[in-house]
C-alpha cells in the first residue's frame, strides 16, 4: 500500500489503459478520481474499486477538450480529498488515416483530445502542485510518439507533442519538487482502434496479426514510476510487446 492517503486523478478511466491504471493505483491504496465522458462506466468502475481494493473514489464526468471541465475536475477532487498527488493524463484517441484521404475533422479531434486535453490537465493541477512542492504528472504518449508509420502522421504528431510537453515539464518543474513521467505504450488490447474510420487503415490492420500488450502491463509501469522515492524522477518509460513468434 505504497500510495496510502495519496490522491490520483485518472483521465480516460472509462476503458482500456485508464481503467487498468485506476485499478493498480487503487490496489496501492490511493484515492482515485475517475474522469471521462461515459459516466455510467466510471460509476461501475468506482464500485469495483471500492469493493475490490477498499478505495475511496470520486467520479467526475469530464470532457478533456473543455478547459472549464478540467478545471472543475481538479476543483472537485481537491474539495473531496484535499490535495492531488498524481495526475494521469491518459485520455486519448487514435484516429489513424492516410493524409490523402483528408480526415481533417479527425485530425482536429486528435489535436483537441491528445494535446489540448493534456495541457488543460497540467494547467488545472499545476498551481496546487507548485504550492505543495510535490506532485507527479504522468502523460500517456505512445511508441507512435517516437516513430511514425504510414497513417499515423497526425496521431504521431500529437504524441510527439505529448513527449515534448513531458520533456519541457522535466526541465522547468523538477526543481520545484514535481515529477513527470512520459509513458509510451506499444500496441495494447483496448477499444482504441475501434474508432478508426479510414477503410484502408482498417484493411491494413485486419491483415496484420498482432500480439498486443494488456492494459495492466502499462498500469504496472505507471505504478513503478509513482512508487519510487520522491528523489527519483522516472522521466521516460517505453513498453513494447515482445512479439515472440
Ligand atoms: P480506449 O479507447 O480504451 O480509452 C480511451 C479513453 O479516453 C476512454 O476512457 C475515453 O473515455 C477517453 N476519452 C476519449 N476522448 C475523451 C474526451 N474528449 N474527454 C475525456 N475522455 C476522453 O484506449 P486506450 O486505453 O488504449 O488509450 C489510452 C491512452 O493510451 C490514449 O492516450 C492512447 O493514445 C494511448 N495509447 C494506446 C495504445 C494502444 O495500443 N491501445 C498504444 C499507445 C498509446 P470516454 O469515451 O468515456 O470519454
Amino acid at each position: 500500500m505504497k500510495l496510502h492517503d495519496q490522491t490520483a486523478i485518472v483521465t480516460g478511466a472509462s476503458s482500456g489503459i485508464g481503467e487498468a491504471i485506476a485499478h493498480e493505483l487503487a490496489r496501492e491504496g490511493a484515492n482515485i478520481v475517475l474522469a471521462a465522458r461515459r459516466s455510467d462506466r466510471l460509476e461501475a468502475l468506482a464500485s469495483q474499486l471500492e469493493k475490490k481494493h477498499g478505495a475511496k473514489t470520486l467520479v467526475v464526468k469530464t470532457d478533456v477538450t473543455r478547459r472549464d471541465e478540467m478545471e472543475r475536475l481538479v476543483q472537485e477532487a481537491k474539495d473531496e480529498f484535499g490535495t492531488i498527488d498524481i495526475l494521469v493524463n491518459n485520455a486519448g484517441v487514435m484516429l489513424l488515416s492516410f493524409l490523402k484521404n483528408d480526415h481533417v475533422d479527425e485530425w482536429e479531434r486528435m489535436v483537441d483530445v491528445n494535446i489540448k486535453g493534456v495541457l488543460y490537465g497540467i494547467h488545472a493541477v499545476l498551481p496546487s502542485m507548485m504550492e505543495q512542492k510535490h506532485g507527479h504528472i504522468i502523460n500517456v504518449s505512445s511508441v507512435a510518439g517516437h516513430e511514425i508509420f504510414p497513417s499515423s502522421t497526425v496521431y504521431s504528431a500529437t504524441k510527439y507533442a505529448v513527449r515534448a510537453i513531458s520533456q519541457g515539464m522535466e526541465k522547468e518543474l523538477s526543481s520545484s519538487g514535481l515529477r513527470v513521467t512520459n509513458v509510451s505504450p506499444g500496441a495494447v488490447s483496448t477499444e482504441l482502434t475501434q474508432h478508426i474510420t479510414d477503410s484502408e487503415v482498417k484493411e491494413m490492420f485486419a491483415s496484420r496479426p498482432m500480439n498486443p500488450l494488456q492494459p495492466t502491463d502499462i498500469a504496472n509501469a505507471v505504478v513503478y514510476a509513482v512508487t519510487q522515492p520522491e528523489s527519483v524522477n522516472i522521466n521516460e518509460v517505453i513498453v513494447r510487446p515482445t512479439n515472440k513468434v
